[in-house]
């Protein structure tokens, strides 16, 4: 019986190296390996170079995007990108710091998980809270999405016209939106 595929945004992100790989080349290493696990993937962005957020945590980072097609529901695609992850010896000592590679589940399909109240509570965190806490369950669309140039302008390459179904905004609206100064922070590699 055939399963259903449902298309799916992830961000990649790196800014600090694995062996002797540079953060561009993990990136290109990660994308290969959701191949690997079956994930199909269809579009991939161009690779950007942006601040650490918050400012002076860290190097600059490497952040991508790519449209996948999969047929794993939300939860097991998550607990893939996190093996990947893993396979990269990604740490998690302290919220925002270093990382060799974090790939985060921006959208799957267009359903709000797991539903619209978990959702606003991360969205309205405040910026304090966000540094301390962090969720223990999978939230999507990922609840910074909205608000992040290192994650809007690797969508608007390969899914400008993708709607948010909570804020019902497009890829290119929720871009527009972003201040000149965080679009400055975007350079294309
Ligand atoms: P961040 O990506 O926000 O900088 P982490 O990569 O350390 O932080 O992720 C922290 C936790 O957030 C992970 O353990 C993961 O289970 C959870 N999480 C919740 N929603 C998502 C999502 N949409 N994509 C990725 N991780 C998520
Ligand atoms: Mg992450």
């Amino acid at each position: 019986m055939s399963q259903k595929s449902t298309l799916c945004l992830i961000g990649l992100g790196s800014n600090e190296p694995w062996g002797h790989h540079n953060s561009s080349e993990i990136l290109i290493s990660s994308i290969y390996s959701l191949r690997q696990n079956n994930i199909a993937v269809l579009k991939i962005s161009r690779f950007y170079k942006t601040p650490c957020f918050p400012k002076g945590l860290g190097p600059d980072y490497v952040n991508a995007a790519v449209m996948v097609s999969s047929q794993l529901d939300a939860y097991s695609l998550l607990a893939v990108l996190h093996l990947i992850e893993e396979e990269k010896d990604r740490t998690r000592p302290k919220r925002w710091g270093k990382r060799t590679l974090d790939l985060d589940l921006l959208a799957f399909g267009s359903h709000i998980l797991p539903n619209l109240q978990a959702y606003n509570k991360w969205r309205y965190l405040s910026l304090d809270l966000q540094k301390k806490v962090v969720p223990d369950r999978l939230i999507v669309p990922h609840p910074r999405l909205h608000e992040r140039s290192f994650v809007l302008g690797p969508l608007m390459d390969i899914a400008p016209d993708w709607h948010h179904p909570v804020l019902s905004q497009s890829v290119e609206q929720m871009f527009s939106a972003l201040g000149s100064q965080l679009l400055e922070e975007l350079l294309p590699l």
